[in-house]
């Protein structure tokens, strides 16, 4: 399935969200909304319990993608750390070491997906509202020209599925926590 571009492709093959009185569409949501379990253990920012997250609640759309996108992620990390200790160790080792390594690396800190609201500053809704956007460890990749902390090799993993990174856009615009399944938009 194509990546959409534009707010009118996007629409096109994500529905629209657009409801009465502000709010989400009830029939839009239940057509369209699930909860999807990411392969590796995730976290919610600044959460000191250390409470996994057990789902992201995104448009169905964009599952397969994610779900793609999450293991090659997790596969990177695994071979950072067989570049770093060997190969010799047994499956538990890599297991364990491998999800130390998204840890460090700050890869597993989610910050939100679905939410019917308007992009930042603008009367049009965000790409938040359609359930295709992913922020990840906000306190480390916020809002602004400073660049953020999440590794190329997270970002390769979405953008090589064609997914659009908030770090590509314009000067303050970037936004570097942000993942979209949608360009130009
Ligand atoms: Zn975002």
């Amino acid at each position: 399935m194509s990546i959409p571009s534009g707010y009118d492709e996007i629409v096109a093959t994500y529905g629209n969200p657009k409801g009465c009185n502000g709010n989400a569409s009830p029939a839009w949501e239940e057509a369209n909304l699930v909860d999807f379990a990411p392969p590796y253990p995730f976290f919610y920012e600044g959460d000191t319990s250390n409470t996994a997250v057990t789902h992201f609640r995104v448009h169905r759309l964009v599952v397969p993608d994610l779900t793609e996108i999450l293991q090659t992620v997790y596969n990177a990390a695994r071979q950072l750390v067989k570049e770093n200790d060997g190969d010799s160790f047994d499956t538990t080792y890599y297991d364990k070491r491998t999800l130390d390594v998204l840890a460090a690396h700050r890869c597993n800190l989610f910050s939100g997906s679905y939410n019917y609201r308007n992009k930042r500053g603008q009367d049009v809704p965000s790409d938040h509202a359609f359930g295709i956007a992913i922020d990840f460890d906000a306190n480390h990749n916020a809002f602004g020209s400073q660049r953020g902390t999440l590794p190329d090799w997270f970002i390769k993993a979405f953008t090589d599925k064609g997914w659009e990174w908030g770090g590509q856009w314009s000067g303050a615009d970037r936004d570097w926590m942000h993942f979209q399944r949608a360009q130009k938009y």
